[in-house]
């Protein structure tokens, strides 16, 4: 039986985790990365999410709009990415087809970006 870490994403052993460790779901190895870095992956992993969900909410606006301001390069272009997306299809449903017809720029950023993947993931 192991535990789940947000942060690397691996179920690990328990021994892997400290008290602390085990009930915010981040390993001893993550643990030691620099905040900036983590605070990076927590926030990839959420723009992932909010790729994948039925439809991209306004609170999730304001949270994508702080990140495009982000001193992280990679976060700060997904973010802009989604709210551009958003614009254009704040809804899943048939998303992808709808940017193909008006914005196939932003679809091929999709790909780029690998977050085409998010939109496909359930
Ligand atoms: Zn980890």
């Amino acid at each position: 039986m192991g535990h789940y870490c947000r942060i690397c994403g691996r179920t690990r052993p328990n021994e892997r985790f400290s008290g602390k460790g085990h009930k915010t779901h981040v390993c001893k190895e993550c643990a030691r990365l620099p905040k900036e870095q983590r605070l990076a992956i927590e926030r990839m992993e959420d723009i992932w999410g909010f790729m994948n969900q039925s439809h991209i909410s306004k609170k999730n606006l304001t949270a994508l709009r702080e990140w495009a301001e982000s001193d992280d390069a990679e976060v700060a272009k997904l973010a802009r990415l989604v709210i551009e997306v958003s614009e254009v299809k704040p809804h899943k449903r048939r998303r992808l087809q709808v940017l193909s017809e008006k914005r196939p720029d932003l679809l091929e950023r999709l790909e780029e970006t690998g977050l085409i993947d998010a939109h496909h993931r359930f």
